[in-house]
């Protein structure tokens, strides 16, 4: 029996999984989750101690938002909790559809699809669009699911330097100098997620015209955030109808969770028949459906909400660069602060966090590790007190630790 009892353990199949943990603390990875433990609002209970967060994506507050949870509630009355089946067989229910009627004309587009999340859109559509024999131009800086939704594809790959409008040009004209027809699609993120800038649309389609090339855009960061009501990067652009394909996500300032691809009838009826995630995954349950409808109300009738976040955004960008810390090149209510090493990111996030404020360390791989930063997002939520309170304590932290 023994020698048995040996042998089991010297085979453990998942032995790996430990050497792996042992890997992540030797290079200072080993994280664990945070756990939040009261409604998501500006301030909010997190392990056991009352915070201000500046770590949720949650930039109207819509999470929350007394309408919103109506509608959720209404919905479970009348539908139930869950959906039953994939939107093929017998998952697309009424709400569905209205949703995505809403949100076509929300983007003015001529049509919308929604997928389980902003992730799984980007992995169904962008190997619809770029079929083998594509070739898909793509920013260095774009998001995982981008990535994850380009490896799914057989077409070539090209990355391109951060927003860097040279090389993307070059890089369209020598593609379409060696072949006439092949389709190109060049994807790019609206706002980009570590360090708040916004892409430069205009440059971006005007290159794309002049290669004859497809433009989509996840707007993940930007729904809900730029653009009039919140419409996305290319409303915010005016390049209303110059790009052909927009990725949204109703997960961050939409407050709910959720995906979505807007751009012409041909493109959802194809996805409809062909995108994987919307073919073999169950669809929304009807509560998130709802919420989401009450959301796109919200935004077309509480334009005052996105007004209190540029402003809270603009005051503690504002302040923070006062107090002289580097805060790259943000353009939007993400704010990066550089601070170097990942080690004093971490440093400065749990110090940040023993004093009261909720800021996520954030270091290599997600950026290099020489622009390890905590990464702050304000929301329409926060007031000027609770933004003053997180500067004070900025301060007096980044000082401690000489960062300032
Ligand atoms: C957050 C994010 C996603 C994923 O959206 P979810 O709805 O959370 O799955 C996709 N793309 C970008 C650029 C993002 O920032």
């Amino acid at each position: 029996m023994r020698v048995t009892d040996t042998t089991a353990r010297a085979r453990n199949p998942l032995a790996f999984l430990e050497a792996e943990i042992e890997e992540l603390k030797a290079n200072g990875l080993y994280r664990r989750l945070r756990v939040v433990q009261s409604e998501q609002r500006s301030r909010c209970v997190i392990d056991g101690r009352e915070v201000i967060t500046l770590s949720s994506n949650n930039y109207l507050g819509l999470n929350t938002h007394p309408r919103l949870k109506a509608a959720a509630l209404e919905a479970v009355q009348r539908f139930g909790a869950g959906s039953g089946a994939v939107r093929t067989i017998a998952g697309t229910m009424s709400l569905h559809e209205e949703l995505e009627a809403r949100l076509a004309t929300f983007k003015h587009t001529e049509a919308v699809l929604t997928f389980q999340s902003g992730f799984t859109a980007n992995t169904g559509v962008i190997p619809i669009l770029a079929p083998e024999g594509a070739v898909i131009v793509s920013d260095a800086l774009n998001h995982a699911s981008i990535i994850d939704g380009i490896r799914l594809t057989r077409a070539e790959r090209k990355i391109f330097p951060h927003s860097d409008m040279e090389a993307l040009t070059t890089t369209l004209r020598e593609i379409r100098k060696t072949d006439a027809h092949r389709t190109i699609l060049v994807i790019t993120d609206g706002v980009f997620s570590m360090d708040g800038d916004i892409a430069r649309l205009p440059e971006i389609v005007d290159a794309a015209e002049a290669a004859d090339a497809i433009v989509m855009v996840d707007d993940a960061h930007a729904s809900g955030v730029l653009g009039r009501n919140g419409r996305g990067s290319v409303d915010h652009f005016d390049l209303n109808g110059r790009v052909q394909v927009q990725v949204g996500t109703l997960s961050k300032a939409i407050g709910v969770l959720g995906g979505y691809v807007a751009g012409p009838a041909s493109l959802r009826t194809v996805l409809e028949h062909r995108a994987r995630p919307f073919l073999f995954s169950t669809s929304h349950p009807p509560a998130v459906a709802a919420a989401c409808l009450a959301a796109i109300d919200v935004l077309e009738s509480e334009p005052e909400l996105i007004e209190r976040l540029w402003q809270n955004a603009r005051h503690f960008k504002t302040g923070l660069e006062r107090l002289g810390f580097n805060t790259g090149k943000s353009e939007t209510p993400i704010t990066p602060v550089i601070v170097g090493a990942g080690a004093v990111a971490h440093r400065f996030s749990d110090r940040l966090f023993e004093e009261g404020v909720f800021a996520m360390g954030i270091g290599f791989p997600t950026v290099p590790e020489e622009k390890s930063r905590v990464r702050t997002i304000v929301t329409a939520e926060h007031s000027r007190e609770e933004l003053d309170t997180c500067l004070g304590v900025f301060e007096r932290v980044g000082r401690q630790l000489a960062i300032i």
